[in-house]
């Protein structure tokens, strides 16, 4: 007997249908004498609808209201799952975030879990009843709603997991694993059988949205034994490993790509010290991620243009706390862009490999994209280039670095 979290994705759960078959895949576990914890998100495209009218209603919202508002579409998916299983005799209950209770900081809107009261799961586990979680959600210190950000039903399930000391931790979502690229604009992608934290890791956080980054640091720092696969098939998906697992190590294993950076130029700021922590020291206090920095001396040296990068739905946030500081920072104007595109190409082997970003450079030149931002890390390159030519990026890399399938 195993105990073990399964996580069913927005469209494993889209409609009353997908939510009894999941059901009755919950059931087949059940039958074969585990105990299951269920973590399911929002049904499809509910989340962003939600997101869309808190929008509609303010742009720079309070993030408290927020949580309130996109929170929501987890509740009814859960409620429903422990109704479908009930429907075909197995006994479950639902658990909200608070009534669990899963702890977290007050970080509104991606707010990171603190810790997980499992008694009373834990109780109910034992008596064979199905307990089913909302995924993205928790409660702050002072009793509030939070949600962990976009793609965060991931993170309560590891979490969960990693809790519960589960045997394992199954992913369920539309596609049967990890493939080398998102199958949905590389049709040569190939599925991995395994794949590293430390690569699983660089490819979430470089927009491989597969899996929640968050989800990937929890499952290597608690060693959750954790399996992506598909929820409409039976097939073994990808698990994540140990690179002392994996024989054959790549010099690159995996390509993403994020259409979710806005770029960010402060035009003529002073060139002096503490500028840099005058610009970045704020938007840290508003927990907002600055990913690519750029920084470039003007040719009398006395001023410099600062480029960066934030997330799309951090931009309006960035511009608004930058506009407020524009006295202390001291600069002539702050331009900002989105239609831009983070490419990365992952890979272990990288380390111990030379030329590898050079490859990249090159085959990007061949075909006439222009390189906006470049920055590197041990086991990756990620450049920023106009989102149109995404694609066609993406497809040249894919190519270029042998990992299109046969
Ligand atoms: P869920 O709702 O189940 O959480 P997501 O939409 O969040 O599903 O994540 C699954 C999607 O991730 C896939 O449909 C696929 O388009 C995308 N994806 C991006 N990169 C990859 C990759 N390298 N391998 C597999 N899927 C990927
Ligand atoms: N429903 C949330 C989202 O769409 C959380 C999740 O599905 O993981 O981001
Ligand atoms: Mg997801």
């Amino acid at each position: 007997m195993a105990l073990i979290v399964q996580k069913f994705g927005g469209t494993s759960v889209a409609d009353v249908n997908r939510i009894k078959a999941v059901a009755q895949r919950v059931k087949s576990e059940v039958d074969a004498g585990h105990q299951i914890a269920v973590v399911v998100s929002a049904m499809a495209g509910v989340t962003n609808q939600l997101v869309g009218y808190v929008d509609d209603i303010s742009k720079l919202y309070d993030a408290r209201e927020y949580d309130a508002v996109v929170a929501s579409g987890e509740q009814v998916t859960s409620g429903l799952l422990a109704l479908a299983l009930q429907d075909i005799g197995v006994s479950a209950r639902s658990w909200q975030g608070w009534q669990i209770p899963i702890h977290t900081n007050d970080v509104h809107a991606k707010a990171r879990i603190t810790g997980i009261d499992t008694d009373k799961i834990q109780a109910r586990l034992q008596e064979g009843e199905v307990v089913v979680v909302p995924g993205f959600q928790g409660v702050a210190p002072d009793g509030r709603i939070t949600t962990l950000g976009r793609g965060g039903s991931d993170t309560s399930a590891v979490a969960l997991a990693a809790a519960l000391k589960a045997h394992r931790c199954d992913i369920y979502t539309d596609v049967d694993g990890v493939y080398t690229c998102d199958p949905r604009i590389v049709t040569k992608a190939r599925k991995l059988s395994k794949i590293t934290y430390e690569e699983m890791l660089e490819m979430a956080s470089q927009g491989a949205k597969v899996l929640q980054t968050r989800a990937v640091e929890m499952a290597m720092n608690h060693g959750v034994r954790t399996e992506v696969r598909s929820s409409f098939s039976a097939e073994r998906g990808t698990l994540v490993v140990n690179e002392e697992e994996i024989v054959e190590k790549q010099v690159v294993s995996g390509i993403a790509y994020s259409r979710d950076e806005a770029k960010i130029t402060l035009v003529r700021v002073a060139d002096r010290p503490g500028v840099a922590a005058s610009i970045f020291g704020p938007l840290a206090e508003a927990s907002v991620n600055v990913d690519m920095i750029v920084q470039n001396v003007s040719a009398d040296g006395k001023a410099t243009d600062m480029t960066f990068t934030v997330t799309k739905s951090d931009l309006e946030r960035t511009k608004s706390i930058i506009q407020s500081k524009k006295a202390e920072i001291g600069y002539e104007d702050l331009v900002a862009k989105d239609g831009v595109v983070k490419i990365s190409i992952i890979g272990v082997g990288m380390r111990s490999h030379a030329g590898v970003a050079q490859t990249m450079f090159q085959t990007l030149a061949d075909k006439g994209i222009n390189i906006q931002v470049i920055s590197t890390s041990e086991i990756k390159v990620s450049v920023l280039i106009a989102e149109e030519y995404t694609e066609l990026a993406v497809r040249a890399l894919h190519t270029a670095y042998g990992l299109d399938a046969a």
